[in-house]
């Protein structure tokens, strides 16, 4: 089962994987989100992640891939971690 940044919700892959403050892979997060054992942005709201996360994906999805996101995302990021409330 592949896992998910529990920020932005993109696959953590084995370059995407942000790092503790240690120099160690995080489980959780990428590292867009994620560095040195803090976020990088600790004030965004769900809002600009969700706007961040559309931009991100964009150009590289296929249709398909767009519409999928726009119709999931806003509801697969409200079940991270971070956002969960
Ligand atoms: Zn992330």
């Amino acid at each position: 089962m592949s896992k998910f940044c529990q920020s932005c919700g993109m696959p953590l892959e084995e370059s995407t994987h942000g790092t503790e403050s240690r120099g160690s892979l995080s489980e959780k997060y990428c590292h867009l989100c994620y560095e040195n054992g803090q976020f990088i942005e600790p004030d965004i709201t769900y809002d600009q992640m969700l706007a961040r996360g559309k931009k991100n994906c964009r150009g590289s999805g296929s249709g398909i891939g767009q519409f999928f996101l726009s119709t999931f995302y806003p509801f697969q990021l409200k079940k991270l971690d971070r956002w969960k409330k």
